[in-house]
């Protein structure tokens, strides 16, 4: 048996965010990801993008930095077509979807504000030039997050997941891995996004929409329901000499089965000039959990080659491109969630920084309630960021562990808003964060003086108030090259 003094499950971007923090901080801590490389839904997902994000100066700013230093690993983007743009008169087809564009002329700075816009369809203007996301190669961002990790010193293992758990009164003793390793922690991080440890120990966990009487939120349906967001299946094209429609596989048809016609794409131009394209989505939530991972994966597969047809088909100007790359896992927004000790919900979207009581905020998020496009809750746009309360990581009533991932404690609506890569980022560096706070003030995670968390945070250049101050703007004004 190895002891360490944090444990985390999952190297997606919580994880990461988690082990790095706790690494940093001198915890002797281990990772383990079930998968062979690092990065979870952004690598094996192909989800190569981060939306725009309020409050991600910490951990993913330093990733960021790192990769900038890289030829054409990362880059800012701005948005080129979108459908709600369309213009007749200089525009052959109504683009598709979305499409995110490299655009040299940006920095870090420029990604990181979300809020206060009236949305697409009222403010194109404002849209146009205050939305900016960053654009990143999935494998360079694995390589570059285990070398951060070296450094820092911590253990990762791939190709090792949890198994089981022993614990008592709520309190995680030991854990099992999958090649029958067992070890200890002072604190475990569960980052595996599906809540995996914290289902094989009992802790309360919630799936599908929350009814209206959960948790109070004026946008909720009356009856809770086994509703899931969209699962996509990214799939990346690269340009070729050839102009040609690529030959469909046996057994897929030119016509879309599953819905009543093909669904809208969001294309992110890689920074070496590729696209990644997620439809919006490739199959109901609740049809991939009944279908199982095996299953669903498959029929994924058959719609990403009809939608490809259907692009190549439709717009001339993918024509221009060949299928190089179908991302290995699905990429799932939404499955299960922790009954936490505090429940972020609706009224805290609502209420914004400004007007929340919290006194133990460690992140931040400004992305609308969403899932596909429709607003969930019917909220919109935000005027302003929100704060993610500690307690969010908590699993109610257990000590030692702590929840990093989509899977902390948020309703549904709170979920479809938070769940961005660089807000997950955050809530991993506030988990080893307090893990190393805990550790210092001899109490468990569960009981971690918050104040001395949330300045260590600062400390670490996490920006907990809004708006950014000029010093801060200026810092994160940093371009990508070479
Ligand atoms: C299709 C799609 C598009 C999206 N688009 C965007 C976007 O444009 N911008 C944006 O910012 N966000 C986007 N998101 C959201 C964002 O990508 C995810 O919410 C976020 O990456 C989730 O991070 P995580 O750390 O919670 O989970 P993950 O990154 O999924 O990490 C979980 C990790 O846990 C591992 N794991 C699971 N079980 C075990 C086990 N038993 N043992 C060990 N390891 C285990 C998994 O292998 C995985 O690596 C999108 C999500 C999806 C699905």
């Amino acid at each position: 048996m190895t002891t360490y003094d944090l444990v985390v499950v999952g190297g997606g971007a919580g994880g990461f965010g988690a082990a790095l923090a706790g690494s940093r901080l001198g915890l002797r801590t281990l990772l383990v990801e079930k998968a062979p490389r690092l990065g979870g839904t952004a690598v094996w997902g192909g989800v190569n993008s981060w939306e725009m994000c309020a409050g991600a100066t910490g951990v993913p700013f330093d990733l960021y930095c790192r990769m900038a230093r890289r030829p054409h690993a990362i880059g800012v983007t701005t948005l080129g077509r979108h459908l709600t743009y369309y213009r007749a008169d200089r525009e052959p087809y109504r683009y598709p979807g979305a499409e995110w564009l490299i655009d040299r002329a940006r920095t870090y700075a420029d990604s990181l504000h979300r809020c206060g816009t009236r949305g697409m369809a009222a403010d194109e203007a404002k849209v146009r030039a205050q939305w900016h996301g960053v654009s990143f190669e999935p494998e360079t961002m694995a390589e570059v997050m285990a070398a951060m990790l070296a450094e820092a010193g911590c253990t990762v293992r791939l190709g090792v997941g949890f198994a089981d758990a022993a614990h008592l009164a709520g309190h995680i003793q030991a854990l099992g891995l999958t090649d029958g390793a067992m070890v200890t922690a002072r604190t475990v991080v569960d980052a595996t996004a599906d809540d995996v440890v914290c289902r094989a120990v009992g802790c309360e966990v919630l799936i599908g929409r929350d009814d209206k009487a959960a948790w109070a939120e004026q946008g909720a349906p009356e009856t809770a329901t086994d509703e899931l967001n969209g699962v996509s299946q990214l799939f990346r094209v690269t340009r070729s000499a050839d102009d040609m429609i690529e030959p469909l596989p046996a057994g897929v048809d030119a016509k879309c089965w599953w819905r009543a016609g093909f669904p809208a794409v969001h294309v992110v131009q890689y920074p070496n000039g590729d696209l990644s394209l997620n439809m919006l989505p490739t199959m109901e939530g609740r049809e991939w959990y009944r279908l199982g991972a095996r299953a669903a994966a498959a029929e994924c597969q058959r719609r990403v080659w009809a939608q490809w047809h259907w692009l190549q088909s439709s717009c001339a100007e993918f024509r221009g491109f060949l299928m190089s790359w179908i991302a290995p896992a699905l990429g799932v927004r939404e499955s299960y969630r922790i009954r936490a000790e505090y429940q972020l919900t609706e009224a805290d979207l609502r209420a914004g920084l400004s007007r929340q009581q919290h006194e133990d905020i460690i992140a931040m998020a400004d992305h609308p309630p969403d899932t596909h496009g429709v607003s969930a809750g019917g909220i919109g746009e935000l005027r302003e960021p929100y704060g993610v309360p500690y307690r969010c990581l908590v699993p109610r009533g257990w000590r030692n562990l702590l929840v990093a991932s989509r899977g902390a404690g948020f309703s549904t609506i709170a979920a479809s808003s938070c769940r961005l890569t660089r807000a997950m980022m955050q809530l991993g560096q506030a988990a080893g964060t307090a893990a190393w706070v805990a550790a210092q003030t001899n109490h468990d995670a569960a009981a971690c003086p918050t104040a001395a968390l949330r300045e260590r945070l600062r400390h670490d250049g996490v920006q907990l108030e809004w708006p950014p101050s000029d010093a801060l703007r200026a810092r994160m004004a940093v371009p990508a090259g070479p």
